[in-house]
């Protein structure tokens, strides 16, 4: 048996509440919400991270993201809604098989906080911003 908590819940075996799936996703509750309505959306194929994805998983991935959201919007009726997912365990990423947080947002003692999100607009310039940009579209090219 796969030893990836996801793929067990994909395969049943254990369980989840599960509120949608397809061909190629699953959606369910997070065990420990952050807010009321935390979801998880996941791949049904066993991807890692956000690098492992090919075009297609990627497509077929996301197509059920909106449904999600709406899904959300009209139960819950939140101010907003962060979408969140990491990739690598510096980033927080705590099980590796790829998944995205759906998390409802009410106000601002809703508990969930992005409060490390500091900016550094004095290291950096427009112009290192612009170098950094070059560098990237050089990749991409
Ligand atoms: P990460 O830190 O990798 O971005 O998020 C992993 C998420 O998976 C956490 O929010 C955690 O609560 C959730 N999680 C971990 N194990 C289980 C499980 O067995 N069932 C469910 N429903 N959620 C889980
Ligand atoms: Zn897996």
């Amino acid at each position: 048996m796969t030893s990836c908590i996801f793929c067990q819940i994909i395969e049943r075996a254990v369980p989840s509440a599960k509120i949608y799936e397809d061909e190629h996703v699953y959606a369910f509750m997070d065990i420990m919400p952050t807010t009321e309505g935390h979801v998880l959306l996941i791949p049904k194929k066993h991807i890692e991270n956000i690098y492992d994805f090919s075009e297609e998983d990627a497509a077929n991935f996301f197509k059920a993201a909106p449904k999600i959201a709406n899904a959300l919007k009209a139960e819950f009726r939140p101010a907003g809604l962060n979408l969140l997912q990491n990739n690598g365990a510096p980033a927080g990423q705590s099980v590796f098989h790829y998944h995205m947080h759906f998390i409802p947002r009410y106000d601002e003692t809703d508990g969930f906080q992005l409060s490390t999100w500091e900016t550094k607009h004095t290291t950096y310039t427009p112009e290192k911003i612009q170098e950094l940009a070059d560098k990237i579209r050089s990749v991409l090219a």
